[in-house]
């Protein structure tokens, strides 16, 4: 059985005066069954793995730059991102990819320069409503994958969130049945590439506009281990009922 994970994305929101939402959520949920992780701005991780010591809660970064260290202006190596305290890091998402071009060659190698500085990477994948529309939504999802998925991934290295870009943000979601066949198929060929094993340890978490209202729902489809949250991570009260509802589906 998979360990249930519910990560939160606070994006570029956040100062040092939101880190008490990490008390709260601890205080809410001091021995969750499942793992629970918050991925703030790289300003806070440091901080925020600081409020986090001694209780449940893992800290991730948004992202690396695929070099370990050099004229990179602004970016952030995977191993700056583990001295800060980072266990996990957001690869790929679908606002990174729109925003900076990223490529999925581009978050193939930020995901084996995280793998080599000790960190989970969590690679988004995901459709547009216009590839959606053109029944183009298992083509895309199995090409990024392909693309953006390093060779010798592992249970422990490696999570794929399953974000439709136009359930981000929006309160818009996919059907139950929609998220299944995505999430089937995602299973089916990481276990066509790594075999059934190694493939059956990989999380495999769904994004985009969950929330407490929608999340036990959402976890009882087959194989979503859980969820990567934007909007409703940002506050304990918030994103405490969804730990909450995987742990009830999952632990
Ligand atoms: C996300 O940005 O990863 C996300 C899923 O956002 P939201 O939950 O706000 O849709």
């Amino acid at each position: 059985m998979r360990r249930g994970l519910a990560a939160g994305n606070w994006k570029m929101n956040g100062t040092g005066g939101d880190l008490g939402e990490i008390a709260l959520l601890a205080a809410a949920h001091p021995a969750p069954a499942s793992e629970v992780l918050i991925c703030p701005p790289a300003t806070l991780i440091a901080r925020m793995a600081d409020a986090a010591r001694g209780t449940p809660i893992a800290v991730g970064g948004q992202d690396c730059h695929p070099a370990e260290k050099g004229a990179h202006t602004g970016d952030l190596s995977a191993a700056m991102l583990a001295e800060a305290g980072a266990s996990h890091v957001i690869l790929g998402h679908s606002e990174r990819r729109a925003d900076h071009g990223e490529t999925d060659d581009l978050v193939r190698a930020k995901a084996e320069a995280a793998r080599a500085a000790g960190l989970t990477a969590i690679v988004c994948v995901g459709e547009t409503l216009a590839e959606r529309e053109a029944g183009r939504t298992l083509e895309i999802v199995e090409g990024q994958l392909a693309g953006s998925v390093p060779d010798g991934a592992a249970g422990d290295t490696l999570v794929v969130a399953y974000e439709p870009v136009w359930a981000i943000g929006t309160g818009l979601t996919p059907t139950t049945e929609q998220i299944a066949e995505v999430h089937a198929a995602l299973r089916a060929a990481l276990t066509a590439r790594f075999g059934a094993e190694i493939a059956g340890a990989i999380r495999l978490l769904y994004g985009g506009s969950v929330k407490a209202a929608n999340a036990t729902e959402i976890f009882a489809v087959a194989d979503v281990d859980g969820a990567l949250v934007g909007g409703a991570s940002l506050k304990a009260a918030d994103f405490g009922p969804i730990v909450a509802a995987l742990d009830a589906r999952l632990g």
